[in-house]
């Protein structure tokens, strides 16, 4: 039936791609859409802008509209440019950012980490160690999972920056062992940050 109607055939390919979001739950969105024109057409200039103006930083990949490809936390110089985050995601990133418990850089390891496993060499850690070095960064706290996965990328930063002066923190408190920092909620998530530990 909706090879007859490729234009709604081509929208449920589409958002049946995003998480969560199955076949049918993809053809009902579709069809609202169709009901609804002007946010569809909303919509359509707001995805438009997304494909073409939003990047992720070239240094921290957090999300920037700015030409020269850094975001507005690299290009503020009243941060702590001593200190970087390490983050497993944006949402996380959100998090800690909305707390206004934390004046210093990010790094975003991004999508390539997940529960089911983790890419090490897709996640730009010999970029971030480099800029650790360059940008004389004299503690890295890692807002990672207590997961396999977790372990593994902060075994891999700990190896690497064994001879330097750099302390290495991560959260811990409240964190069970095995839950990914994902499932947590943002209060624990916080206070999980201020009661870091060395790792
Ligand atoms: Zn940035």
């Amino acid at each position: 039936m909706i090879d007859s109607f490729p234009v709604i055939g081509n929208i449920v390919d589409l958002l049946s791609k995003l998480p969560g979001v199955g076949e049918k739950t993809a053809l009902k969105y579709s069809l609202w859409l169709v009901e609804h024109k002007e946010d569809s057409k909303l919509l359509s200039s707001y995805l438009n802008d997304l494909g073409n103006k939003v990047k992720l930083c070239r240094k921290c990949r957090n999300l920037t509209l700015n030409d020269d490809g850094l975001c507005d936390i690299c290009k503020d110089s009243s941060r702590d440019g001593s200190t970087v985050c390490v983050v497993e995601n944006i949402e996380n990133f959100f998090a800690i950012e909305s707390s206004s418990i934390y004046n210093g850089m990010y790094y975003i390891l991004g999508s390539s980490v997940s529960s089911y496993g983790v890419d090490i060499h897709n996640l730009g850690l010999d970029f971030l160690i480099n800029r650790i070095f360059q940008e004389n960064v004299r503690e890295v706290i890692l807002v990672i999972s207590s997961t396999i996965e977790g372990d593994l990328i902060t075994q891999y930063i700990k190896e690497r920056l064994k001879n330097s002066k750099v302390d290495i923190t991560r959260i811990a408190y409240g964190i069970p062992v095995g839950v990914n920092v994902n499932f947590i909620d943002r209060t624990t998530l916080v206070e999980a940050f201020k009661s870091r530990r060395a790792v």
